[in-house]
């Protein structure tokens, strides 16, 4: 097929060199014009496992990029809108999506053959329909359902993994106003074999993706919650006791060869500096003022959003048990993305924890292995960036691990190597927590002794 993708960030251009990997000539939409020329030669704008080599493989063939909007649409049988849906303090922000309908409904006026319109950027439900849906409508003179299809198809990926997660969805959520739309939205997805469709209205689609996002930070913020209780006990380790709970069945299936092995999910809503990036936060948000503009309050997901707002100040409250005084202290950073795999650094509990820190008065040195060039030039003027983490660590009187990037499981032998022994505050669950001479994590007790803690690993 030919595909148009609006909107050539993490979702648009990660969808893009996905479907042509399947085989569409897909053109790239976007008012970037650093993004569009880095995507035409073929380099990623964005650090994302395994891009580069789609981009490499499929750019100026069937992958392109352009500022030019009417033209790629008028080459397309099908538009995606993947534009950015920030959240403005108040509530969702849509003004790129109604910038972005209002140009691909001007374009539409000027095509004669049946085009699909599909929006896959999150947005509250009644949005495709309400504001979305008139836009086209208006800009076109033609009719939804008549003359052009309207389409809602969420997307799930996960950045850091986003390629895989594209590529091998659990499932496909196909919201959509007709049957002719649905048919091509299905043939989009023409050889996503096994892979769950969930055939839906367009309200349906756009509410899924809000409640999978709201659940999981649901999930995050409970382990956090329960983590900062189990870290007001004596050998309680939060890992172990959310270990435990999610060994029921109902959560997870059982690992025949080895019944007693962590289910995955345990890693992902550990315990920890709390969550960020630009999706749980917003999106929570987000969902929390459509309710209230319903009338509908959302007394939990408030409760979800407050807990992880406070979680950054876990990491402090670790230091303080260790220094009275953060001024003039000598810090080492250790991430600065949201999590690992990515170089997004949007609403990363990093940069909470580093704001607080430089409050205080203490000296910071940074690294992350990809979002070294995210910083702003504010942070950067009041920040040492350091060039690799033995360089980071080099003198600190405490580490602080923000991001879990698998590089910094060198960390024990670095600092055993050196025979440092600064404080280690883990704020991912990253380390055993034995394997620095003094270590703090996340939702577990400080233990200087080994008498206080006798099984000294994990127990499951
Ligand atoms: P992003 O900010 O990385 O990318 C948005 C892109 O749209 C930018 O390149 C911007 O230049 C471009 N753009 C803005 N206005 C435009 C216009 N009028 N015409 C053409 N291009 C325009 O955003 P993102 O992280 O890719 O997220 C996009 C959407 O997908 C959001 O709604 C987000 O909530 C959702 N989403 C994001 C993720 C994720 O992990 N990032 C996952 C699932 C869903």
């Amino acid at each position: 097929m030919n595909v148009s993708v609006i909107g050539a960030g993490y979702v648009g251009l990660v969808s893009a060199a996905c479907l042509a990997e399947r085989g569409h000539r897909v053109v790239c939409v976007d008012v970037d014009e650093r993004k569009i020329e880095s995507i035409n030669r073929g380099v990623s704008p964005i650090h994302e496992a395994g891009l580069t080599e789609l981009l490499q493989k499929h750019a100026g063939g069937l992958l392109t990029a352009t500022d030019d909007l009417p033209g790629a649409i008028s080459r397309s049988d099908i538009s995606i809108i993947a534009v950015g849906t920030p959240f403005n303090g108040t509530q969702i922000d849509l003004d790129q999506i109604r910038e972005a309908a209002a140009r691909v409904g001007s374009a539409l006026a000027h095509i004669d053959a049946f085009h699909v319109v599909v929006v896959k950027s999150t947005v509250v439900p009644g949005t495709t329909d309400d504001v979305v849906r008139p836009i086209l409508e208006e800009r076109s003179g033609k009719r939804a359902g008549e003359d052009f299809g309207l389409g809602m198809n969420p997307e799930f990926l996960r950045e850091g993994v986003a390629v895989a997660d594209f590529s091998d969805p659990d499932r496909l959520v196909l919201g959509a106003i007709d049957g002719r739309t649905l048919e091509v939205l299905e043939k989009l997805y023409d050889g996503f074999d096994g892979v769950p469709r969930l055939r839906t209205n367009i309200r349906t689609a756009e509410m899924i993706k809000y409640a999978s996002n709201a659940l999981w930070a649901t999930l995050i913020s409970f382990s956090n919650e329960i983590g900062n209780l189990c870290a007001l006990h004596s050998n309680v380790d939060s890992l172990d006791v959310l270990g435990g709970v999610h060994l029921d069945r109902r959560f997870t299936t059982r690992d025949a060869a080895d019944p007693a092995s962590l289910p995955a999910v345990v890693d992902y809503i550990a315990a920890g500096c709390g969550f960020g990036g630009s999706c749980f936060p917003k999106d929570v948000r987000a969902l929390i003022a459509h309710g209230r503009n319903l009338g509908c309050d959302m007394p939990l997901l408030q409760a979800v959003i407050d807990i992880n707002v406070k979680q950054p100040a876990s990491v402090i409250a670790a230091l303080r048990r260790h220094f009275s005084d953060l001024g003039g202290l000598r810090i080492a950073i250790l991430g600065l993305a949201f999590k690992p795999g990515t170089s997004d650094i949007r609403e990363s509990p990093a940069l909470a924890v580093i704001e607080k820190l430089l409050q205080h008065g203490s000296v910071l040195r940074v690294y992350d292995p990809a979002a070294m060039t995210e910083l702003s030039l504010t942070l950067r003027s009041r920040l040492d960036c350091a060039p690799s983490l033995i360089d980071c660590i080099k003198g600190a009187d405490a580490i602080l691990i923000l991001t879990a990037w698998p590089e910094f499981k060198a960390l024990p032998d670095l600092l055993a190597h050196h025979n440092w022994t600064p404080l280690v505050v883990d704020g991912r669950r990253l380390l055993a927590k034995r394997s620095v001479a003094r270590y703090e994590g996340i939702g577990i007790r400080n233990m200087p002794s080994a008498i206080e803690d006798p099984v000294g690993n994990r127990s499951i």
